[in-house]
């Protein structure tokens, strides 16, 4: 991958911003918990605006996943995030997985989200990240439709490609990977999610900076996830702040938002490839 002019990696810090959207698709009884959506709510109020001093201290620009159903319920939030700044991306309307959704509510679901990001922040926005990262085999040409310039959702690569729509069509893959994301390591909500097993901040440090050192050396694209409701204690964002000092740290790796990567991936122009879809 050629990366800018004195560069031979990137690193991207990216914050889904969930909150109550991710427990209330497929789950609406959920709504009746007042402690569960408190849990969630926690991410907008209290971890959005730590973690954003976190990104202004370390001089950061980053991207936030945000549900159309979050933008509504906290368009305060959302507007603090642009006007920090950052990039404000497309992740569902209620968190929903396209892979449990019917074309119909696929569609109903993106243009939902499209419309809210732009009712309450003025955002039309560059990328989309599927909920759970559960892309449907449908979900590349309906965001080539409607003008996306990227899709990060994918774990087939260490750095960003063209995934081909069709012919004449393609869009920008940044890939992710399920070791580099917050959930699995602190989400504890008896019933809902989570083993019981709540790692310390410092233990999940080590493993995202063990994978940003490794891919360093391999020329690759690190993208960090973490959710606001989650990584916005405390103790995890103090030990972000670690992460994001030894990222930071590092001259030759380009830190910039999904979109920036995505863009000068596009001007590259790569001969885009297809994922396969098993026969069985
Ligand atoms: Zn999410």
């Amino acid at each position: 991958m050629n990366w800018p002019p004195g560069f031979t990696g990137a690193a991207a810090f990216t914050f889904d911003v969930d909150a109550e959207s991710a427990i209330l698709w497929n789950a609406p009884h959920n709504a009746d918990r007042m402690s569960v959506i408190s849990h969630q709510a926690y991410g907008p109020l209290v971890g959005v605006p730590r973690l954003l001093g976190l990104l202004e201290r370390h001089r950061i620009r980053s991207t936030f996943f945000v549900p159309g159903y979050t933008a509504e319920r906290y368009p305060q939030t959302v507007r603090a995030i642009a006007a920090a700044g950052h990039e404000i991306c497309h992740h569902g309307y209620l968190h929903e997985q396209p892979t449990g959704l019917t074309p119909a509510q696929e569609i109903e679901a993106l243009d939902r989200g499209l419309d809210a990001l732009r009712r309450t922040a003025g955002v039309t926005p560059a990328g989309y990240r599927a909920p759970m990262w559960d892309l449907s085999w449908r979900t590349p040409a309906l965001l080539a439709e409607r003008g996306f310039l990227y899709d990060s959702s994918l774990m087939d690569a260490d750095e960003p490609y063209e995934l081909r729509v069709d012919s004449s069509r393609s869009l920008v893959e940044i890939p992710i990977q399920w070791s580099l994301d917050d959930w699995e390591q602190f989400c504890y909500l008896p019933d809902i999610s989570g083993s019981g097993l709540i790692e310390t901040p410092a233990k999940a440090r080590e493993l995202w900076q063990a994978e940003f050192d490794a891919l360093r050396e391999a020329g690759g694209c690190w993208v960090m996830t973490n959710h606001p409701f989650l990584t916005g204690r405390p103790s995890r964002a103090r030990e972000l702040g670690r992460l994001m000092e030894h990222v930071t740290s590092h001259a030759d790796v380009w830190v910039a938002t999904l979109g920036e990567i995505a863009g000068h991936v596009r001007g590259l122009g790569l001969t885009p490839r297809s994922i396969v879809r098993p026969e069985l």
